[in-house]
């Protein structure tokens, strides 16, 4: 493609984005496709010969569209909030302009600088001690994982990489059912097993229950099991639980263990200093994540994750063949601190969002959320066929349609579930809690009003009084 006619359809694609987004809250916001029904249009095998971008593009509205769920629409309160906001979709674009690699100093020094400082403006943004330092990893699953392999290696003074696990003691980690699944994966493909995942009973407050967790430490240890690294959740997936990281950090400090926290979706309301609270003892963590590629307006992917050692983070994870040697280098190559090698320039995206908005126009949206979500869970509270199962955390709550009289309030609130989304006004999805199905409910799109989480609430009631019981 020669560069005029780049600059032609760069220019048609820009004004499809903004198109985009000035009509998306016109489409349902799930995709309302059966499956198979998008792969049956498209042709099994690649074309031989090159296509005209003018068909490729018409496809793209006639084929893929349809089949699009509309994470950027405004009535999107589903799973948790994936925001593409126009600054970081305008330094998307020049990061996909530019093509860079950016795994060692050398290969892109500009890069590696300003994800240095991008990340210590976030530290200073959510209240983090200046005892973290930070580094951009794909997604808090891959934090999780280095997390995990980390603390596995600190366990085996760091032989684990050498020597395998199959002759070494056996690593347990600790966390509660309230955390999110990216740990047990993280977990599998550490080598340590699901058996060895101890998932510890929570209090009433949703937190791990303290108590038992340091109990479980204790009887492994004298069992000659290797207790290595505890688990936090800072607004768990499900509920939005928090755990208590003061009582956490002092038992992992206590015995010696590696502590990591998810806050992947509830990290970025730390920027309000009303929330810090949730963090209340984080100085004794090892490892912290948050997703700004969540709720803070930088397009997937972009997870921040914070170490206390890089050195334990880098002993893990850096491996340097020759022709990764540099003639001129910092020292600070971000590779060695990830599992990928190879690393897009996501600092960009950051840095134009935090620029382009400043932080105080990131907290009000925050707290627009988390209001909106509040004044939802108590309407909702008040209507006698519905109730509140957990209270809003931040901008998260969960409830239930409980008219009287109906026996399988699991099988009528999946139907609700299933004839909201088939509507296609609204999105919402699903949770689990003590043993009940119950409907979740965020609000997190950049895009979102007041008016939509009220016609949220008006479409709740519309398709529930439809529902037969
Ligand atoms: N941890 C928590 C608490 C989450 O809510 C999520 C995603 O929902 C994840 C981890 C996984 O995030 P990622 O998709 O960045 O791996």
């Amino acid at each position: 493609m020669d560069r005029e006619t780049f600059k032609h359809w760069s220019h048609k694609a820009v004004d499809w984005s903004a198109n985009y987004m000035e009509t998306v809250a016109d489409k349902p916001v799930r995709a309302q496709t059966r499956p198979g029904d998008i792969a049956a249009q498209l042709p099994p095998s690649p074309p031989e010969a090159g296509e005209d971008m003018a068909q490729i593009l018409a496809d793209l509205d006639r084929i893929i569209m349809p089949g699009m769920t509309h994470w950027q629409h405004p009535r999107f309160f589903a799973y948790f909030p994936a925001n593409a906001s126009p600054p970081s979709i305008i330094a998307e674009q020049i990061t996909a302009a530019m093509g860079a690699q950016c795994m060692l100093w050398q290969t892109s020094p500009a890069a590696t600088e300003l994800e240095t400082v991008a990340l210590d403006w976030l530290r200073q943004m959510i209240g983090l001690p200046a005892t973290f330092e930070g580094v951009i990893q794909d997604s808090a699953s891959s934090a999780t994982l280095a997390a995990i392999l980390t603390g596995r290696e600190r366990a085996l003074s760091f032989s684990g990489n050498q020597r395998g696990l199959s002759q070494g003691p056996t690593i347990r980690v600790y966390c509660s059912e309230q955390v999110h699944s990216s740990i047990d994966k993280a977990v599998w493909i550490a080598g340590i097993g699901q058996d060895n995942l101890v998932k510890i009973a929570t209090n009433d407050r949703h937190q791990i229950d303290t108590g038992a967790l340091e109990a479980a430490i204790v009887a492994d240890r004298q069992a000659g099991l290797r207790p290595a690294t505890v688990i936090a959740a800072v607004g768990g997936t499900s509920i939005g639980a928090s755990d208590n990281l003061n009582a956490v950090g002092a038992i992992a400090r206590r015995h010696d263990l590696f502590m990591h926290v998810d806050a992947a979706w509830a990290g970025s309301a730390l920027i309000c200093p009303e929330h810090r609270h949730l963090i209340d003892g984080v100085e004794l963590a090892d490892s912290f994540v948050f997703n700004p590629h969540k709720w803070l307006l930088t397009n997937f992917d972009c997870s921040a994750h914070f170490v206390r050692s890089p050195v334990d983070l880098v002993r893990t994870l850096a491996i340097q063949p020759d022709y990764l040697r540099s003639q001129t280098s910092t020292g600070l190559n971000y590779s060695e601190w990830s599992v990928p090698l190879g690393r897009r320039f996501r600092a960009l995206k950051l840095w134009f969002v935090i620029r382009s908005y400043g932080v105080e126009a990131l907290r009000q949206m925050i707290r627009n959320h988390c209001l909106w979500a509040n004044e939802l869970a108590q309407k909702i509270s008040e209507h006698k066929d519905f109730e509140i199962i957990t209270q809003p955390a931040l901008s998260l709550f969960t409830f239930r349609y409980a008219p009287d009289g109906v026996a399988n309030l699991d099988d009528l609130n999946a139907r609700l579930l299933s004839a909201i989304n088939g509507d296609g006004r609204i999105y919402l999805t699903q949770t689990r809690h003590a043993g009940a199905y119950v409907i979740r409910f965020q609000v997190g799109q950049l895009y979102t009003s007041e008016q939509d989480v009220a016609l949220a609430w008006d479409v709740i009631r519309e398709i529930a009084g439809s529902l037969d019981a």
